[in-house]
């Protein structure tokens, strides 16, 4: 069984436009179960140092982070990230640019596309003319609130599969943007494959985002990290889910009814839990879905995996 670890991997401080200090984000994120955050402030990196030290003393992994933020879009650097300066960020350059910082060292992710800003934040609605996504590691499936099923998270989706179709290969992560300790709304958690590396991990798409659900998934009886290659051919899918934050399942009425397998890859098939799915997979890409309820609504989307990626060889 492959571990996974919940992150946050969008947080504000008082260093940009957010209402934490670190040290109050750092006991929010321990308070909220997370295993590490990633600390993203608005062009700026002045928070960092001081949230790494206050994570170390209370063991919570902090990612060094940068939301690169533009009129056109904002887009998360993490891990080493101040090889490109965001000053230099314009229409034109930005496949130069992402190139730039990611062969130095940075995992790139694209912040909540398709999120209308407010009249106090430019450029949330992604328009920066990206076309090297080999650069871009991670892609905000999921951000703010109730995000399985907000209006400009299902555009997103829209847009990573149509991504996905191109041949990209993107990991798929939930931002909350977080910039204020209560939480007025609920939230959603990225999984990830690795504590102590999660940069790697995102990079090689072993993710998952999720309302509070955990998931374990063996391919032909083996357990399979998300974002692995898969032969063409025949697959058999055993997708198990567990309520990972019970307290946060409760609250949020959260109950998975089944599962889905999209993409690419084969015809969508949809299955009830526990039950094993047999499916005749050709080039592509397979991408898994739990459904079930939430806050009283039901068939939402409550956890969406990264994909495998199906190569033909033969
Ligand atoms: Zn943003
Ligand atoms: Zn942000």
């Amino acid at each position: 069984m492959n571990k996974y670890y919940p992150f946050e991997l969008h947080c504000h401080t008082f260093h940009s436009d957010g209402e934490m200090s670190p040290k109050t984000l750092v006991n929010a994120s321990k308070k909220r179960g997370y295993t590490g955050i990633a600390v993203t402030d608005h062009n700026t990196v002045s928070a960092v140092d001081e949230t790494v030290a206050l994570g170390k003393e209370c063991g919570l992994k902090v990612i060094r982070g940068i939301e690169w933020t533009t009129f056109f879009g904002h887009i998360t650097a993490l891990g080493n990230n101040t090889a490109v300066d965001w000053r230099e960020i314009d229409m034109q350059n930005i496949d130069a640019i992402i190139e730039k910082a990611s062969k130095a060292g940075a995992v790139l992710t694209v912040a909540h596309p398709k999120r209308h800003g407010s009249p106090m934040c430019k450029g949330c609605y992604m328009e920066l003319p990206i076309t090297k996504y080999q650069y871009i590691s991670g892609f905000e499936v999921w951000s703010q609130k109730t995000p399985n099923r907000e209006g400009y998270n299902l555009r997103a989706i829209e847009l990573y599969d149509s991504l996905l179709c191109k041949g990209n290969r993107l990991a798929a992560v939930y931002g909350y943007d977080w910039h204020r300790e209560k939480a007025d709304y609920s939230y959603a958690y990225t999984f990830i494959g690795d504590k102590d590396e999660p940069e790697r991990a995102i990079k090689s798409g072993d993710t998952f985002v999720s309302a509070g659900l955990g998931l374990d998934v063996k391919v032909d009886g083996q357990s399979l990290p998300f974002g692995s290659e898969l032969e063409a051919g025949k697959h058999v899918f055993e997708i198990t889910v567990v309520n990972f934050f019970e307290d946060f399942c409760s609250r949020y009425g959260v109950i998975p009814k089944g599962v889905a397998l999209k993409g690419s890859s084969c015809a969508e098939r949809v299955a009830a839990l526990g039950e094993k799915l047999t499916v005749n997979c050709s080039e592509g890409y397979l991408r898994i879905e739990i459904f079930g309820d939430m806050e009283g609504a039901s068939n939402l989307t409550l956890a969406l995996a990264s994909p495998y990626y199906v190569i033909d060889r033969r």
